[in-house]
């Protein structure tokens, strides 16, 4: 299942950074196009094998833990800073709970060590696209994401049941892709 966030949200240029879905106080907007975002440990760690993973192209530049006012946050690339006037939309992956750029991504993931020995559980893409035509995907939300004990591993289509860890998030993709090429005029 994908669940998409109610409407795509359209940001003025230069206008200031707005979440399109999550926890509202999470985030804090950074210096020279950097976001803060509460820290969370198994984010922090699920960031820092990706920053070596192959599905490095599909995430935020992660720069490690910072505090401000006595709270830890892990400080990450803002996906919005190099768009004008971008439109957002949050789509959470899984059965638990564009175009091109979504195929390549699902070839990466099909070959990740990372993604292999993960439970991708609360993670989302988000699309971004401006008036230039600009676009991109990338994988946010790892605040969820655990590791499953080696050396056990998930293909991300088996059906759910109980005890199984498995996420559905290949099953989900895949059914995306579909949707969006069948909105693609003959
Ligand atoms: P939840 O667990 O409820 O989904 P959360 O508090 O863990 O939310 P995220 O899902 O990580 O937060 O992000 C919430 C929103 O913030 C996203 O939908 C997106 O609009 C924005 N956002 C998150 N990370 C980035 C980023 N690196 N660059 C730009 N925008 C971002
Ligand atoms: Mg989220
Ligand atoms: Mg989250």
């Amino acid at each position: 299942m994908v669940n998409w966030s109610p409407h795509p949200v359209s940001v003025k240029k230069r206008s200031p950074w707005v979440q399109v879905a999550g926890h509202a106080g999470n985030f804090k907007v950074g210096s020279d196009g950097r976001l803060l975002k509460k820290y969370f440990e198994c984010e922090q760690q699920c960031f820092v094998q990706l920053m070596s993973d192959s599905l490095r192209p599909f995430i935020p530049g992660y720069y490690g833990v910072t505090k401000q006012d006595e709270q830890d946050y892990n400080l990450m690339d803002d996906l919005l800073a190099d768009f004008d006037s971008p439109c957002i939309m949050d789509c959470k992956m899984g059965s638990r709970r564009y175009q091109q750029r979504l195929k390549e991504l699902k070839a990466v993931l099909e070959k990740s060590d990372f993604f292999k020995a993960h439970e991708v559980v609360g993670s989302s893409l988000l699309f971004v696209h401006d008036l230039t035509g600009k676009a991109g995907i990338w994988m946010i939300d790892f605040g969820k994401v655990v590791p499953m004990p080696p050396p056990l591993t998930l293909d991300h289509r088996s059906p759910w049941v109980e005890g199984n860890r498995e996420d559905g998030y290949l099953w989900g993709l895949d059914n995306f892709i579909d949707i969006l090429t069948n909105m693609l005029p003959e």
